[in-house]
């Protein structure tokens, strides 16, 4: 009898997991930049569930490592933990003589390591900068010279304050160069473009075959193992809640975001990254990127609202200034991501909300904040 694998409680509600489980991946390695963050963590988790060997690179800017617990407690022989910064050049010699010590075969690299929360990348404008645009470029390269793919954690903010709604791939954005976002916002746009060089330059930039580029617009995202404290809405509003404080909505409340379980997102992830019926044209490494995330728009006041409904101990809104470049509307255009990786959002944010407070709850230190 084949043993079932052990599975997260957020892995649990992947229904791609049980139809790439018997796939043997034993001596496959994936490497996660960022895999002690939000999404990182949970993405580690399936992947080990699914058989891979994963090396987490962090450099523990926003990634905690009590988000990695899960994966070490059942998975300790396929997990590796290194500590390094993705925008610093000497990462590629760390990655480089790791991987000439192991008998493990490259077969995916994925940069999620970026600081993602508005007022916390804000915060350290520079690093969020380079961390995409420096870990970009030397984990595409590395990825290229080990014939393996190379996904891309992109962005909702490639489309800045966007003018149409909801936003398909091909819409090129309406972003602020020069303002309080756009260490974030180019950060992203540019690493889309070093992504896509390396995947069109072949005489600068020369690849192995096998090598494929795969980019995720990730829209808003929440769940368990986001920090109470990052500042985004969804846990702004929960952590007030439950401290019985003001739910505080910025501006008039009628700018609208349309928000995706994190389940919901790890599903796309996988599917982009590892679906082999994901043929490309003409055998080409590119595939132009893919939106993912929930297509259901709510204003933030009704949300809020919602939550005050949901959660008696939840004081009353108060209205606080908008940010600076606050897009009015974000909403993704999924057909893309329907057609071609079968990608389909499930979660409602409601239980989306009752899953994180659960988590929150069983796990006192992180509300400690
Ligand atoms: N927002 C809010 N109250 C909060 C935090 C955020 O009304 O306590 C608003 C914010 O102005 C934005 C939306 O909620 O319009 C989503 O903000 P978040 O920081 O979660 O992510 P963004 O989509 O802006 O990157």
């Amino acid at each position: 009898m084949v043993a079932q694998p052990v599975v997260s409680a957020v892995c649990h509600k992947l229904p791609l997991l049980g139809k790439l489980i018997p796939q043997a991946k034993a001596q496959q390695l994936a490497l996660v930049a960022g895999g002690g963050g939000f999404l990182g963590s949970h993405f580690v988790d399936a992947l080990l569930t699914l058989g891979y060997h994963v090396w987490v690179i962090d450099s523990w800017h926003s990634g905690n490592t009590a988000n990695l617990a899960w994966a070490t407690a059942h998975y300790p022989k396929h997990l590796k933990v290194l500590t390094a910064d993705v925008s610093q050049a000497n990462v590629v010699d760390v990655l480089q003589a790791e991987l000439a010590d192991s008998k493990l075969t490259l077969a995916l690299v994925a940069h999620l390591a970026s600081v993602a929360s508005p007022p916390r990348y804000q915060q350290c404008p520079l690093h969020t900068l380079m961390s995409n645009i420096n870990g970009t470029q030397f984990l595409s390269k590395l990825a290229a010279q080990h014939g393996c793919t190379f996904l891309l954690a992109s962005t909702s903010e490639v489309y800045g304050d966007p003018h149409v709604h909801p936003q398909p791939e091909t819409y090129w954005g309406n972003v602020n160069p020069v303002g309080a976002r756009s260490c974030y916002d180019e950060g992203k746009r540019t690493a889309e473009t070093l992504a896509y060089l390396a995947a069109h330059s072949p005489t600068e930039l020369p690849y192995q075959p096998g090598f494929a580029v795969r980019i995720a617009r990730i829209f808003n995202t929440f769940g368990p193992r986001m920090h109470p404290a990052d500042g985004r809405v969804v846990t702004n509003l929960l952590r007030q809640a439950l401290a019985g404080q003001p739910l505080t909505v910025y501006g008039t409340g009628q700018q609208t975001r349309s928000l995706c379980y994190v389940s919901d997102l790890i599903d796309g992830l996988l599917r982009l990254a590892l679906l082999p019926a994901l043929a490309v044209p003409e055998h080409t490494p590119w595939l132009a990127p893919i939106n993912l995330g929930n297509d259901t728009p709510i204003t933030m006041l009704a949300l809020a609202n919602a939550v005050a409904e949901l959660y008696p101990t939840a004081g009353s809104v108060v209205f606080e200034p908008l940010p600076a470049d606050d897009p009015q509307q974000r909403c993704p255009e999924l057909s893309r991501a329907k057609t071609l990786l079968g990608y389909a959002p499930t979660t409602p944010w409601q239980q989306g909300l009752a899953d994180t407070l659960a988590y929150w709850q069983n796990h006192v230190n992180v509300c400690t904040v």
